[in-house]
C-alpha cells in the first residue's frame, strides 16, 4: 500500500515515519513488547540505505590519503578507558526532574524549546536560574521543576559470572582508534598524518531520546580520527585543490540570526585563522555532502561552536548541519573537531603506555582531528531531504548511487514465458546491482510502490521482449521510458548511476503516459 500524499506537505515527519515502518526502512525495536524510546530496528530497505551511506563514506574518506585505514572494535570497554578519556567525569548532560510526576528532562533542550534560544555550554546554576527566571514548568503536568544536576550518559555493565568487572558500552566509536593507535601506527606506514576510521555502534543513555529517529540511545557512528603533527596544522598536502573552494559557515557570532558566510578556504585561513589542515578537511566534508550524497548546497552549513559550547578539549569545533523540514531547520549530523592531544595524552597517562611517535628527530604525542558522523541521523536526513510529493505519487529522489534498490524488474503478466524471461534478467542484473522483483498488481501500482521507496530505475518485461530481446527502462524522477536491449542493460545502467549518461540517450524513447492510480 502506498502512503497518501499530503497536499499541504504539513505532516512530513508522520508521512516519512509511516513509509519507513510500512515499507521496511526502520521501526521501533522490540515493538511487539512495547518499544523503548531511542532504540530502532533497520528493516531490509533501511539496512541497504544505511550500508550505501556507509560504503559511500568509507570509499570517499579512506581514499583521501594513502595512510588512512579502517579498524573494527568491541562495543564494551573497561572502566579505565573512560577514566583515561575523561568520559566518567565529563560525559554528562544537564537533567531536571518534575517535582510531582518525576518525569525527567534534558534541561538545555527544555529551555531551548520553551524560549527558542541557544543555552549550550551553560552550567547547572545558570540553567536553573533561566528556568526559574522564566517560570518554566513541567511540560507533562505543569508542576515545578527541580534544580538542574548532571547526569552521566554512559551505560554501565557488570561483566563476569559474579559481575565483578564494571565495564561500559562505548559512548563514541572514537576511543577505539585511540586505543589501537600504537599498534596500527607501527604495523602500517608510520607516517603522519595517519588516519584510523571506525564505522560502529555507540551507546548513550540520552535523557530525552525524542525526535523519533534522530536522537537514539544505540546508534552508529562513522568516524575518522586523523593523527597529525601539531606543528604542521597550517599545512595541507592538497591545499591548492581546495584553496578557492567556498565553505558555507555559520560563525558562532551569527548563530542566532542563522547568517551564512560563504568564504573560500584561503580566506577562512587568512581572515578567520582556521588552520589549513582543518579548512582542507572541512572542504572535503562539504564536498562529500554536496558531490557524493547530492545534498543541495542551501541545505548545508558548518556551525561554529564557541568556547562555552564545545568540549573543553576541542580547540576548534564546527558541526555540519543539514536543513530538515521534519526537524524545523538546521540540525547537527556530523562534526569536525580538533581534539588536540587530549585523547592520546589521557590514555598515555592512565595506561602508562607510551603513545608518542618519533618522526625524524622529533618525539611527540600526535594531535587528533576528528571527522565524526552520526550514520542514523544522516539516514534520516536523506529521507527528509529527498522526499517529494507530487499529485499522483510520493517518492524519494535518492541519488541512484545510494538508493536501497537500484532496479526493480516488472514482468508485465505472470504467464506466456514472461516470468521466466524476467527471472533471467533479474538474475543477470543481480550480479551487478541491488535488484528487486515486483510481480504483483498493475504496472502503474508497481511503479508507484518503487517510487515510494526511491528505486531509481524500473524494467518492464513485456510481449515485445520475447521477440526482440528489449525491455522498457523507466526513470523514477522524470517517469520517462526508453527501450533498451537486454544485453546493453548492465553497461547502460552503470553509466546512468554514475551520471555518465543522460536518461533520454539511454535508448529509444517510448511514448508512455502513466495512468493515475
Ligand atoms: P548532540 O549535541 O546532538 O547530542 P553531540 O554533539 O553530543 O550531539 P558528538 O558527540 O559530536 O555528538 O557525536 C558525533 C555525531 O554522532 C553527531 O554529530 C551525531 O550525528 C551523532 N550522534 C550523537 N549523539 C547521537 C544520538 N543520541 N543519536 C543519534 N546520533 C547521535
Amino acid at each position: 500500500m502506498t502512503a497518501k500524499p499530503n497536499p499541504k506537505g504539513s505532516n512530513k515527519t508522520e508521512i516519512i515515519m509511516t513509509i519507513a515502518s510500512k515499507r521496511g526502512f526502520f521501526y521501533p525495536s522490540a515493538e511487539i513488547y512495547g518499544a523503548k524510546a531511542g532504540f530502532w530496528t533497520y528493516g531490509h530497505l533501511g539496512t541497504r540505505l544505511k550500508h550505501s551511506w556507509e560504503n559511500t563514506w568509507r570509499n570517499y574518506f579512506l581514499s583521501l590519503n594513502k595512510s588512512y585505514f579502517e579498524i573494527d572494535d568491541c562495543n564494551i570497554m573497561p572502566k579505565k578507558v573512560f577514566e583515561g578519556s575523561g568520559h566518567l567525569k565529563h560525559f554528562n548532560d544537564p537533567l531536571t526532574e518534575c517535582e510531582k510526576c518525576h518525569f525527567r528532562f534534558r534541561a538545555d533542550q527544555l529551555i531551548e524549546d520553551a524560549l527558542n534560544t541557544n543555552v549550550g555550554g551553560l552550567d547547572e546554576t545558570a540553567l536553573t536560574k533561566i528556568m526559574e527566571d522564566n517560570k518554566l514548568i513541567c511540560p507533562k503536568c505543569g508542576s515545578k521543576l527541580l534544580p538542574v544536576k548532571w547526569f552521566n550518559m554512559m551505560f554501565e555493565l557488570k561483566v563476569g559470572a559474579t559481575g565483578e568487572d564494571i565495564m561500559y558500552l562505548r559512548p563514541e566509536s572514537a576511543q577505539s582508534p585511540y586505543l589501537a593507535f600504537k599498534r596500527e601506527f607501527e604495523a602500517l606506514r608510520k607516517k603522519i598524518p595517519f588516519g584510523l576510521a571506525v564505522i560502529g555502534k555507540a551507546f548513550r543513555n540520552e535523557i530525552s531520546p525524542r525526535q523519533g529517529f534522530f536522537r537514539l540511545r544505540e546508534f552508529t557512528q562513522a568516524e575518522l580520527q586523523i593523527f597529525f603533527d601539531p606543528d604542521k596544522i597550517n599545512e595541507a598536502d592538497n591545499w591548492d585543490f581546495v584553496k578557492a573552494y567556498k565553505l558555507r559557515l555559520c560563525l558562532a557570532k551569527d548563530v542566532n540570526e542563522g547568517k551564512i558566510t560563504e568564504i573560500t578556504c584561503e580566506e577562512a585561513n587568512k581572515e578567520l585563522k582556521i588552520p589549513k589542515f582543518y579548512a582542507y578537511n572541512m572542504a572535503k566534508v562539504q564536498q562529500f555532502y554536496l558531490n557524493k550524497l547530492g545534498i543541495p548546497e542551501a541545505k548545508l552549513r558548518f556551525r561554529e561552536l564557541d568556547e562555552k559550547e564545545r568540549a573543553f578539549y576541542n580547540k576548534l569545533h564546527f558541526d555540519i548541519e543539514l536543513d530538515m523540514d521534519t526537524l524545523g531547520g538546521f540540525k547537527e549530523v556530523a562534526g569536525v573537531h580538533y581534539r588536540t592531544n587530549h585523547d592520546l595524552g589521557g590514555h598515555q597517562e592512565h595506561s602508562k603506555e607510551k603513545l608518542e611517535v618519533v618522526i625524524g628527530d622529533k618525539r611527540f604525542i600526535p594531535h587528533v582531528l576528528e571527522l565524526s558522523f552520526g550514520v542514523d541521523r544522516n539516514v534520516w536526513a536523506l529521507m527528509d531531504i529527498f522526499y517529494r510529493e507530487e499529485p499522483e505519487r510520493t517518492l524519494f529522489t535518492f541519488p541512484a548511487a545510494i538508493s536501497p534498490i537500484d532496479i526493480a524488474v516488472f514482468p508485465l503478466v505472470n504467464k506466456d514465458n514472461i516470468p521466466e524471461v524476467s527471472a533471467e534478467i533479474y538474475e543477470r542484473l543481480g550480479k551487478e546491482f541491488k535488484v528487486f522483483m515486483d510481480d504483483s498488481a498493475s504496472i502503474g501500482r508497481r511503479y508507484r510502490r518503487q517510487d515510494e521507496v526511491g528505486t531509481p530505475y524500473g524494467i518492464t518485461v513485456d510481449y515485445d521482449s520475447l521477440n526482440d530481446n528489449t525491455v522498457t527502462l523507466r526513470d523514477r524522477d522524470s517517469m520517462k521510458q526508453v527501450r533498451v536491449k537486454v544485453d546493453d542493460l548492465i553497461p547502460t545502467i552503470k553509466k546512468l548511476i554514475a551520471k555518465e549518461l543522460e536518461f533520454e540517450k539511454a535508448g529509444k524513447a517510448v511514448v508512455a503516459k502513466e495512468k493515475k492510480e
